[in-house]
């Protein structure tokens, strides 16, 4: 006997499935998530957690300045602060030589018209971060970024979802999705559940999801690596990031360095595993002392890697299924959907509600990934 009285069945319990459900719970709909292992289990749960819109594609960047507007006021928005502070982000320029690609992408956004992106010198620079080596020449600034904590934002999303009556399933694997009259009947295991209204916020599997629907998405994924060392006094408050390197590197509000950047490890996508590439994952930790040589002898406490879906032009594929009718997909954030999970939850909301959304998402139309034939 399936599941009934669900106006939406979102499937995917990461952040993506979470902010859309808690959307649409708010819009009065009946919403269920399922979720194959448990909330937060894959990219969500690995996150570096930085909120940022430095250096966004400027297809993005609309949603994204709205996003970074609703992390300001995240507690308006859940249950908690998520840990939310917004001490700013720096993409660094070792070198003179480097400043130009800096100074151009800023000319770039000013001439559109935003205000968010901003060069500063070498005195600044030091000024903001004094524990970066000083042979750093200048950089690219937006001082409104930030970071949150990926758990605490996990709990909260999660805990007002369930003030809002959203039921969460956990070990619910979705296996196959049939149409039933003006239904979706998704099957997972034993149980089935009904509803005319579908979510596919599946992370790195989402394209699976979509072919079970009978569409047909182009879609990779990434295998980011992590490390966390032991906590530290207090060294810096923006988050740094470096041309040329890949190399994230931020201090948490427990004091441990959360070290990132999208560096590779590998993952096995249908075994639901990932693993470090530990030859890769040193470029990072060089990368980390060059910038900070007084992090040299810091103790590794963790390191790991985390499986998200990534798309060709590393634009997520946010917007209703151009094929299938009551399907809508929110997927395919390429490494950096943590900052747009308030905005994106919201676009659902529209989308499903509304019919459509004044937001721009033209840019994310699943039709641009999908053979030219299903796409007409
Ligand atoms: C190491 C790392 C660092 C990152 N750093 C940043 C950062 O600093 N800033 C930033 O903005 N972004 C960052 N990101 C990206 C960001 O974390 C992701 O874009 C975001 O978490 C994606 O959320 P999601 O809900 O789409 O996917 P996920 O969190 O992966 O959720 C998808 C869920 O779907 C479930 N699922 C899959 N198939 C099924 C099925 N058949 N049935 C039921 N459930 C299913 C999975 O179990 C999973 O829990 C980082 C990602 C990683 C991995």
């Amino acid at each position: 006997m399936s599941e009934t009285g669900f106006d939406v069945i979102v499937i995917g319990g990461g952040l993506h499935g979470l902010s859309a459900a808690l959307n649409l719970a708010q819009a009065k709909r009946k919403v269920a998530i399922l979720e194959r292992a448990w909330v937060g289990r894959h990219a969500s749960g690995a996150t570096a957690a930085g909120v940022r819109t430095l250096g966004r594609d400027l297809a993005e960047l609309p949603i994204s300045l709205e996003s970074m507007e609703m992390w300001r006021r995240i507690g308006s928005i859940v249950d908690g602060d998520c840990g939310f502070h917004a001490h700013g982000q720096i993409r660094v320029a070792e070198f003179a030589s480097q400043m130009p690609v800096l100074e151009q992408r800023a000319a770039k956004t000013a001439a559109l018209g935003y205000r968010h992106e901003e060069i500063i010198d070498q005195a600044e620079l030091r000024r903001l971060v004094p524990a970066l080596s000083r042979h750093c020449f200048g950089a690219l600034i937006a001082r409104d970024d930030g970071a949150a904590d990926p758990h605490r934002t996990l709990a909260a999303y999660r805990q007002s979802c369930e003030a809002e009556g959203v039921t969460i399933h956990e070990g619910c694997g979705v296996e196959a999705l049939e149409r039933r009259g003006a239904d979706w009947l998704v099957r997972c295991g034993e149980r089935s559940f009904l509803a005319p209204v579908l979510v596919n916020a599946a992370g790195a599997w989402a394209a699976r999801l979509a072919a079970m629907a009978g569409e047909e998405i182009e879609l990779g994924y990434k295998a980011s690596m992590m490390i966390v060392t032991e906590r530290l006094q207090k060294l810096l408050d923006p988050v740094v990031s470096v041309v040329g390197r890949s190399l994230s590197f931020k201090q948490s509000g427990q004091g441990t360095l959360v070290i990132g950047g999208g560096l590779q490890g590998s993952a096995d996508i249908a075994a639901q595993r990932s693993s470090v590439n530990f030859v890769e994952l040193a470029k990072g930790a060089h990368a980390a002392t060059d910038l900070f040589p007084m992090v040299r002898d810091v103790r590794i406490a963790r390191s790991w890697a985390g499986m998200e879906a990534k798309t060709r032009d590393l634009l997520p594929v946010l917007g209703p299924s151009p094929t299938a009718p009551g399907l809508f997909h929110s997927f395919g954030y390429s490494g950096h959907g943590f900052q747009l999970v308030p905005v994106a939850g919201a676009i659902i909301r529209d989308l499903v509600v509304e019919g459509g959304t004044r937001r721009a998402i033209a840019a994310f139309r699943p039709e641009r990934l999908m053979p030219a034939r299903e796409a007409a």
